[in-house]
């Protein structure tokens, strides 16, 4: 797999099939797998905060979600094929996740945007198992690990916004040996 260096962020540098299937055929395998989506904003972030700048570099994957990305890379002679977005990712995994009955737990959004939520997964994935879900506004973030850990999912997506998700997966990764992505507004879009 191709990646091109940004400002110290390594990118992947492929077209979208080509990375779901690799995802795919990860998560298939039980890989343990951390995505990250990096827009402008995240890349400026993570530029001037070093501790989050290291979160970043230990993921699998960081995938160029912003055409602000797109054109650093082509200005800087490195073009970057294709922008790949956290919201294309979690679409395109909850249609194979319910294809192959596979599992998932969802962290994140406001606890009204959970149940809209809840009601969209079962009435357009009703193949994909739920195992679990919580809001993002918790108090007791141990007791969502724990969860995780119990029902050992085939995918985890974290949508507390950056840099929270990614600290949170970082973090808990190591219970649970399956794909892990943050997601920051895309509970939002989907159940809206
Ligand atoms: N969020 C959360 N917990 C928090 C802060 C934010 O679950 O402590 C959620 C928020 O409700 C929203 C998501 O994180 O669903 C992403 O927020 P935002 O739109 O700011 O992130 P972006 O999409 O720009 O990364």
């Amino acid at each position: 797999l191709k990646r091109t260096a940004i400002l110290n962020i390594s990118y992947i540098n492929t077209n979208f099939n080509h990375f779901l299937n690799i995802i795919q055929e990860r998560t298939n395998d039980r890989s343990n797998t951390f995505i990250v989506t990096v827009n402008p904003e995240i890349a400026y972030y993570a530029h001037e905060h070093p501790e989050y700048q290291k979160i970043i570099s230990g993921a699998d994957f960081i995938t160029p979600d912003g055409i602000g990305i797109i054109k650093a890379s082509e200005m800087l002679n490195t073009p970057i094929q294709e922008r790949i977005t956290g919201f294309d990712i979690f679409k395109a995994m909850l249609d194979w996740g319910n294809q192959n009955h596979k599992s998932a737990y969802f962290v994140g959004a406001k606890p009204n945007v959970i149940e809209d939520l809840k009601a969209v997964l079962a009435s357009d994935y009703p193949n994909l198992k739920i195992s679990g879900m919580h809001d993002g506004y918790f108090d007791d973030e141990q007791s969502i690990a724990d969860e995780i850990k119990q029902t050992q999912p085939d995918m985890v997506f974290a949508a507390l916004g950056s840099p929270k998700q990614e600290a949170f997966i970082a973090k808990y990764r190591h219970l649970n040996n399956g794909l892990w992505i943050g997601l920051g507004g895309s509970f939002d879009v989907l159940s809206g």
